[in-house]
């Protein structure tokens, strides 16, 4: 984290140096806070940086906001002006994360989500991979189950609930995998750790449908647009059993922060010929080149700072 750099904090953009919340505070307690992970991609040969999807982004936030009974005074076109604010208060030549919470204010002990001020913090930082072997993964199945959509939903993303993604991405790391896939309690593949997931199989690409405990994931939603108008290949939102993973002919996983990782291996079974497969390495270059704000037919999905 660059403390030079500037934030947004109770209402003011301030040096991100200042802007800290109390050990007291209810966010940070319960984990009552929402979140929202966004990146902004500098295109070296405008010289511009673009924040990628933000209004998919801050709508996404404001749903989680929702389900938490949570209320800020912005929209999400306020949302985002206060986000080019912010990113240009700090001279950004490089790809950044963008991180906006929601989090109940209050200091004090009593965990509910009613008479609590909300308020609203975003801070930007560097950021490049996240998964450093993004081209050749090792997965595993966690032994850890997703959280329900009856417990904490998933569908929000909401920072208590990412106790569980700690738990499978630790677990899975330490056991050295690259990332895991968990299954739902209905024992049906959801997701990754903080990613969404896609297989190949006969030809059509096929994801767990937003109804099995995923988070909706934005660069989900491009992936599937991209296959059906780019690349013209079918694509079917619908339930997956373990087992069909390891007879995938592709697979990988979807996310900001993740983009788009080839796994090659699952519990040291190979996928397909044990190598980065022809959809899955086509959706990485057409990726890479609409977030970086390369390819006029999509530049509405790139806001310039
Ligand atoms: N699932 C989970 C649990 C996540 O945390 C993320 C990252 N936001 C994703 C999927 C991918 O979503 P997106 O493409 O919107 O970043």
């Amino acid at each position: 984290m660059d403390l030079t750099k500037h934030a947004f904090f109770e209402g003011k953009i301030i040096p991100f140096a200042e802007a800290k919340i109390s050990i007291a505070t209810h966010g940070f307690l319960y984990g009552t806070t929402v979140f929202s992970g966004m990146r902004a991609y500098w295109n070296e040969e405008k010289k511009r940086l673009f924040v990628f999807r933000p209004f998919d982004h801050f709508h996404r936030l404001l749903n989680s906001a929702r389900m938490m009974s949570m209320d800020i005074p912005y929209d999400e076109e306020g949302l985002i002006q206060l986000t080019l604010d912010v990113l240009r208060m700090d001279d950004w030549k490089e790809n950044v994360y963008i991180r906006p919470t929601i989090y109940k204010a209050d200091m004090g002990i009593g965990v509910r989500l009613h008479n609590l001020k909300d308020e609203f913090a975003m801070f930007v930082t560097a950021f490049g991979k996240y998964v450093s072997n993004d081209a050749d993964a090792h997965l595993t199945f966690s032994s850890w189950r997703r959280i329900d959509d009856n417990a904490i939903p998933a569908r929000g993303k909401i920072s208590g609930a990412y106790a569980n993604s700690a738990l499978i991405k630790t677990d899975a790391n330490r056991a050295g995998f690259d990332e895991a896939i968990v299954l739902d309690n209905n024992g049906h593949v959801s997701e990754g750790s903080a990613m969404n997931i896609f297989m190949v199989r006969d030809g059509v690409l096929v994801t767990p449908p937003a109804t099995d405990n995923i988070l909706e994931g934005i660069t989900r939603r491009c992936v599937i647009d991209l296959a059906r108008t780019e690349l013209g290949i079918e694509v079917v939102e619908r339930s997956i059993d373990r087992t069909e993973v390891f007879v995938a002919e592709e697979l990988f996983m979807t996310g900001t922060a993740a983009q788009i990782v080839a796994a090659t291996k699952v519990d040291h079974r190979s996928i397909g010929n044990g190598k980065m497969g022809t959809i899955t390495s086509k959706l990485r270059i057409l990726f890479d080149d609409i977030a970086h704000a390369r390819v006029p037919k999509y530049r509405d999905w790139n806001v310039e700072v």
